[in-house]
């Protein structure tokens, strides 16, 4: 008898159709970075010959619940594509892929899509990068601090647990501040909000929850100054 597969439904479909690269990648190691924050590294079955990768660049991840599947948005941490590894970090909370996550081990398995990331260091290169986020966009945070080396950055980023602000945040050139989540991000909003300067000449990443990340973009436009153009602001979880 043959196993039925659970299903991927109506985003899988518009995906194939779009023609995206589907992969299969193994877990090859875990290490818990706090309680509340794990990386799992990878194989990456092929894909980082396929796919070049650029900073902040995410993946869906497919991870079944029941006969169905949802994707999720992960990213890439330290892409090696000549070894064809990769990391990836997890945010701990109660939910599907979190939960996959805490108790994936060696040789387990995920399928996963490449289509829809696209991001590109802003040219010319701005006066300073306002970068805001949390534990679920601290991976890109890092990519692109990476990327950007020595133009100086203000980094805020939302602590729900006392040990995120352990957590390595790279960047030579970055200032950076853990404000508690409290009020569903409004108390991150104010933070953001009482250390305002004239940024008309920075630019804007933001990712955090859905009315977390609205709420902050809106600030950096009207209170910092910064153009809409040089604000990429993402929600990268829904409260
Ligand atoms: C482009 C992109 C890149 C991303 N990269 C990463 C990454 O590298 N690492 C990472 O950890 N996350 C990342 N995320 C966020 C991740 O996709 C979401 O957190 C996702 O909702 C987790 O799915 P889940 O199945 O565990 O929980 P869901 O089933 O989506 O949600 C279950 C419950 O948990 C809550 N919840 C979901 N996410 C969080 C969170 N982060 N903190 C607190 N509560 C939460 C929800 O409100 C809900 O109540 C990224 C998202 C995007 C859009």
């Amino acid at each position: 008898m043959s196993e039925t597969k659970p299903s991927r439904g109506f985003p899988g479909a518009v995906l194939k159709l779009l023609r995206a690269g589907d992969y299969t990648l193994t877990v090859t190691s875990r290490r818990e970075l706090s309680p509340h924050y794990l990386r799992l590294g990878f194989h990456a079955g092929g894909m980082l010959n396929d796919q070049a990768s650029h900073p902040t660049m995410w993946i869906r991840m497919w991870f079944a619940d029941g006969d169905k599947m949802h994707q999720r948005g992960y990213t890439l941490v330290d892409p090696d594509p000549t070894a064809g590894t990769v990391d990836i970090e997890f945010a701990l909370h109660d939910g599907v892929a979190a939960n996959w996550a805490k108790n994936a081990e060696p040789g387990d398995t995920v399928d996963v899509t490449v289509l829809g990331s696209n991001f590109g260091l802003p040219e010319p290169q701005p006066a300073g990068y306002i970068i805001v986020g949390d534990t679920a966009s601290l991976p890109a945070i890092n990519s692109l601090l990476d990327a950007i080396g020595d133009t100086p950055s203000w980094v805020f980023l939302e602590a729900t647990h006392e040990e995120d602000k352990q957590l390595p945040v790279r960047g030579r050139a970055a200032d950076v501040e853990w404000v508690d989540r409290k009020n569903n991000g409004e108390a991150l909003v104010q933070a953001i909000g009482s250390s305002v300067f004239d940024a008309s000449d920075h630019f804007g990443w933001v990712a955090c929850d859905n009315r977390t990340t609205r709420a902050v973009a809106k600030v950096l436009r009207e209170d910092y100054g910064i153009p809409r153009k040089s604000i990429k602001a993402q929600a990268y979880w829904v409260a």
